[in-house]
């Protein structure tokens, strides 16, 4: 068995894979989140780690054909979204390159930064 490097990109609010908490992306990188799928509400990112790809098909939607990938989380193999290779109708391009998350698949986890005495002790001073 290989080793199965993970990256992480930081964030407060996070977003981990929710069978097996892989990290994902964070709030930064969340481009909309008026988008459906199968399992219901799914969100737009510009930017996700640590996810293989399918190959790429096209397919018709609401908003005109697209070349799409399945997503897949890298290290339980969950299909957890897709990404958009390619749109054809204008004013869809902003989609081109980012990836959809489905909210059913994934899990919200915040990075929980203790205030520090530092930081208090600048508040009350002032
Ligand atoms: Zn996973």
């Amino acid at each position: 068995m290989g080793v199965i490097f993970r990256e992480h990109l930081g964030g407060t609010i996070q977003y981990c894979c929710d069978t097996c908490n892989t990290y994902l992306t964070h709030r930064g990188y969340l481009v909309s989140t008026r988008f459906t799928s199968a399992s219901g509400s799914a969100w737009l990112f510009s930017k996700v780690v640590n996810i293989y790809y399918d190959n790429a098909v096209s397919r018709n939607m609401v908003t005109g054909r697209h070349i799409v990938r399945n997503i897949y989380c890298k290290s339980c193999s969950t299909k957890i979204g897709w990404f958009y290779e390619m749109a054809f109708a204008s004013g869809q391009e902003y989609k081109e390159g980012c990836k959809i998350l489905e909210v059913a698949l994934i899990r919200e986890q915040t990075d929980d930064m203790p205030e520090t005495p530092f930081g208090k002790h600048i508040l009350s001073s002032v």
